[in-house]
């Protein structure tokens, strides 16, 4: 297994601290990976501020031929980045291969063709004697912090546009999950000019906050937890560095009562759950209305109690452990103090799993009360929240009385019902009838304390490159 880290194009051994990488369904080691110690991180960020001069002036077609060079690569070698972002994660087998890889392909693809069509405000003579022009320039050394849910995926997010508009980087993926980013490594080295793309591992205090304190960091990018977005705006304070920040999440799921309930079911069983929960997007916050409630709270925890748990190649899984024992205890913890209140009822699942891997049953927790803690914080783990809504104001009221505003989702008959609501509500992503569905070209990002950074689409080019003015005296 490949556990050196990349630095000026070479794959070297980390020289600090030895971190264990556990496979979450059994809960044994998977493999040992050596923290970046600081003259790494010092000579990854100079490797890759030395780089940006000659990778911001190449042409953006030779810069997309690389990323088309890399998507084709994760391609053909997906079965086995499957295989790893699977074990290492404990995500089904079949999840990594069949939706992450192809989607993470997608990503270098889409950015390899963005990056040659931008656009902008025209160039013109605005005072007389003078032609004005807009330009879209590379910013620095980015330094991009991955997070445990996606690995790969984050990785492909975050040095996609960043690559595409010409920055160089230096990534650290999780410290719990970074053998995928290892295994892209080799990848990288073979492909990319010394320096151009770096690759440090270690935890959020060792690396991650000397990486971004670097005073040759110009810009950090996070996808994270809201607590790790407040330390990472500390961190750019001095350097007034630019900050792309995605954090966390809480869907609301607003349900009308003309909705398709069956659709709503089998939506919410596939996006409440969908990663064992750990997504930022999960639908996990259900307000239904009165008339549906009861036939939803009924459908759909039986709906969950169908749902396969296991180990990632266990026969016909559906969902699989959480990351850590740490991450298993705290949705426990969740359920347990949810449980406690009167009028909660929890109708499926609500149990740890059994043995050496962190599994938590998919769980439906009915009767919930908006001020109940259950659907106010982010759990992320397989715990899906209903609450009964009286009228659309109510909803729409609840849905956006919350400190999140990454996703949400509507689900009605009435195209004019749908519309409305999503009108008034205050978050990245509005779904009509669906939920969890990406595409490279539109934006990803939130609201409020889920950050403001967007991924994929143009906008993320726009949010990793500078507006600059050029103005030449005639
Ligand atoms: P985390 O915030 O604990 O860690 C994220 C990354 O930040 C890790 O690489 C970690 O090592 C690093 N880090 C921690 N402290 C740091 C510091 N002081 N300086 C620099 N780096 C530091 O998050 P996690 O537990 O890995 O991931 C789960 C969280 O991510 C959830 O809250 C989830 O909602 C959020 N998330 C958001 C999105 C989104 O698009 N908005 C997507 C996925 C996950």
């Amino acid at each position: 297994m490949q556990t050196k880290l990349l630095i000026n194009g070479k794959l070297v051994a980390g020289e600090g601290r030895i971190e264990d990488v556990l496979n979450p369904a059994t809960g044994k080691v998977l493999a040992q990976v050596a923290e970046a110690s600081r003259g790494q991180i010092d000579t990854a960020v100079k490797a890759a501020h030395a780089a940006f001069d000659g990778w911001s002036r190449t042409a953006p077609k030779d810069r997309a031929a690389l990323l088309l060079r890399l998507a084709d690569r994760i391609e053909a070698d997906g079965a086995s980045f499957a295989k790893l972002e699977s074990q290492n994660c404990g995500k089904p087998l079949a999840a990594a291969l069949n939706d992450e890889i192809p989607a993470i392909a997608d990503v270098f693809r889409f950015f390899a063709g963005a990056c040659r069509s931008m656009t902008g405000a025209v160039a013109a003579e605005y005072l007389a004697g003078y032609t004005s022009m807009i330009r879209r320039d590379a910013i620095g050394v980015v330094a991009s912090i991955a997070p445990w849910n996606y690995p790969l995926m984050m990785a492909a997010w975050k040095l996609g546009p960043a690559l595409a508009a010409g920055n160089t980087a230096v990534l650290k993926p999780s410290e719990q999950t970074p053998l995928t980013a290892l295994k892209l490594a080799e990848l990288l080295a073979e492909l990319f000019p010394a320096g151009v793309v770096n690759i440090v591992c270690g935890r959020g205090g060792s690396v991650g906050a000397p990486l971004t304190r670097h005073p040759l960091v110009r810009m950090i990018s996070l996808t994270g937890d809201v607590a790790t977005g407040g330390k990472i705006l500390g961190q750019a304070a001095d350097g007034i560095k630019r900050t792309h920040l995605e954090l966390g999440g809480k869907a609301p799921v607003i349900v009308f009562d003309d909705a398709d309930l069956e659709s709503v079911v089998s939506g919410v069983r596939t996006f409440g759950y969908y990663n064992a929960g750990q997504d930022c997007t999960a639908a996990c916050r259900i307000y239904a209305g009165a008339k549906v409630y009861d036939r939803l709270v009924a459908d759909l925890s039986s709906a969950v109690g169908s749902i396969k748990m296991g180990a990632q190649t266990a026969k016909d899984v559906e969902m699989g452990p959480l990351i850590s024992a740490e991450q298993r205890d705290r949705v426990a913890g969740f359920v347990a103090r949810a449980r406690k209140q009167k009028h909660i009822e929890v109708t499926a699942g609500g149990q740890s799993g059994a043995g050496g891997g962190f599994f938590f049953e998919p769980t439906v927790i009915a009767n919930a009360r908006q001020s109940d803690e259950i659907v106010r914080r982010e759990v992320f783990g397989p715990v899906v929240s209903v609450t009964r809504f009286k009228d659309t104001d109510e909803a729409v009221r609840w849905a956006n009385d919350s400190d999140y505003g990454l996703a949400s989702s509507v689900w009605t008959q009435d195209v004019g019902r749908a519309l409305e609501t999503a009108s008034r509500l205050q978050y990245g992503c509005t779904w009509i009838n669906t939920h969890f569905m990406l595409v490279s070209e539109m934006p990803h990002g939130g609201l409020k304390r889920s950050g403001y950074g967007k991924d994929l689409s143009a906008y993320a080019l726009e949010d990793y490159t500078v507006v600059r003015h050029v103005m030449a005296k005639h």
